[in-house]
């Protein structure tokens, strides 16, 4: 079977919502030596001790010591889980996948539970691809060169430029303007001239001690590589199993990609790649890039998939699976049993557990008062003092939507500056949940069951 891969990125559509929330997040903030949390860095306010727990993880993440391990984030609602999920995923760098869902999800897709994990946790993972390329006209590569004049006494590395590896001179061409017409070939000296750009050919006899010194230090000599020179080059790639998945599945095709619209992917799909994936990593082809999976209200799952999921970390091609929930000691769906956070304690017992805790008012603060620079809102300072008022005794997330509403309502009535008189009818028209329930409370009757 030839497998197909792309280097295109797929675009995440789904999680978008999720990724406006947390745009003011760009890193877990801590110090230069990835250790201690700053007070205040990278969009992230206090929540400290979650925060340094979350950089050991992904120092174990980097360090490939981690891989089909879980951590579970743990606390009550509004306290940062998703966030410190999101600036853990940021310092990961770009080339290692982060796929968010999200328990209550599993739920509404049509596909069954345990094809929607599988699809997620393929998409943890890359799959980073060499692969080799001939070398187009006109296309500008590196290569090293040796560089050793007269006899030896220098030695040293000279980064060309090229198009053509055979011809350093046509490789030059397309880096250095005014190159000379000759010829230059495995085994010449050449010269280039840094402020003109000449390359000079010295020929293989060339001594040092004559023409280095007339030339100046400006002048860069270089040793032409002897025998075989190569016309291809190597490029790498990473796509995740699951687009892999996707583009091989004859039922889907890979415009599936974009549209989300996936179903089902057979079993020997899958298979088939594993095993193809294994002897591309066995001829140094290819590699593993374990990514995040991270699992938003976790407690959502049923004993099914819990089963799966833990299996599932036992497999060799497995993410790393950061999971979230807000519960405490409660029953783990499917079961009638009573366990903390509503996980069976199989899974529990394989898990580091990170809590966060609430926030006091001068981190709701400075949440909010990112969160309206972030949305490129202007607070007066009265505004931000209800502002924070109201996440301390609602939420903080409620209170950051407010920022949006509020500022609408300012806009409305043509002012740049949020003030209290828009908070608070903002306050009004949209309802937070402690309100909402006495309301729904009061009217039950008029509502229907
Ligand atoms: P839930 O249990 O309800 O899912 P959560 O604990 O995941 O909540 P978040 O969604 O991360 O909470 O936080 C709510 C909002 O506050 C988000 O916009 C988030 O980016 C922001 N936020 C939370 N904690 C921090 C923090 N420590 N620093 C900066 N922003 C934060």
């Amino acid at each position: 079977m030839s497998i197909v891969t792309t280097s295109e990125t797929s675009h995440e559509i789904r999680g978008m919502n999720l990724i406006a929330a947390h745009s003011h997040i760009t890193g877990l903030g801590l110090d230069a030596d990835n250790v201690e949390p700053l007070p205040q860095g990278q969009g992230m306010v206090g929540q400290l001790r979650a925060r340094k727990a979350a950089g050991i993880i992904l120092r174990m993440i980097k360090e490939n010591k981690i891989a089909g391990r879980a951590a579970l984030i743990a606390g009550p609602p509004s306290t940062g889980k998703t966030a410190i999920a999101m600036g853990m995923s940021q310092s990961l760098g770009s080339d290692v996948p982060f796929t968010s869902i999200s328990g209550s999800e599993l739920y509404s897709l049509d596909i069954s539970k345990t094809e929607a994990l599988t699809q997620a946790f393929r998409r943890s993972i890359g799959v980073r691809i060499k692969e080799e390329t001939e070398i187009v006209e006109g296309e500008v590569v590196e290569i090293q060169i040796d560089r050793s004049i007269s006899g030896g006494t220098k030695q040293g590395k000279l980064t060309i430029k090229t198009t053509d590896m055979e011809t350093v001179y046509e490789l030059g061409a397309k880096m250095i303007e005014g190159l000379s017409k000759e010829k230059v070939v495995a085994g010449d000296v050449i010269s280039i001239d840094k402020a003109s750009g000449r390359v000079i050919k010295l020929g293989r006899s060339y001594s040092r001690s004559r023409d280095y010194d007339a030339m100046g230090a400006d002048t860069k000599f270089v040793q032409c590589p002897e025998g075989e020179l190569q016309k291809r080059k190597e490029v790498v790639h990473t796509v995740s199993l699951h687009e892999i998945d996707v583009i091989n599945s004859r039922s889907q095709g890979f415009l599936a990609l974009f549209s989300g619209d996936v179903g089902e992917i057979r079993s020997e799909v899958r298979t088939q790649i594993n095993t193809k994936i294994g002897e591309w990593r066995e001829e140094g082809k290819a590699e593993i890039v374990p990514g995040v999976l991270f699992i938003d209200e976790v407690h959502m799952l049923d004993i099914e998939c819990f089963s799966f999921i833990n299996r599932a970390l036992e497999d060799e091609l497995a993410p790393i699976v950061i999971m979230a929930t807000n519960r405490g000691i409660s029953k783990t769906r499917g079961t009638n049993y009573k366990s903390a956070h509503g996980l069976p304690v199989d899974l529990l017992d394989r898990i580091i557990i990170i809590s966060t805790e609430s926030y006091n008012s001068e981190e709701i603060k400075a949440i909010l008062t990112i969160r309206a620079q972030e949305e490129e809102v202007e607070l007066h300072a009265d505004a931000l003092a209800i502002l924070t008022k109201i996440g301390e005794e609602a939420s903080l997330r409620y209170a950051a939507n407010l920022v949006a509403t509020a500022n609408l309502i300012a806009s409305k009535r043509r002012s740049n500056v949020v003030e209290v008189e828009d908070v608070k009818r903002s306050y009004s028209l949209f309802l937070d949940v402690k309100r909402s329930v006495q309301y729904l409370g009061d009217e039950n009757d008029e509502l229907i069951a």
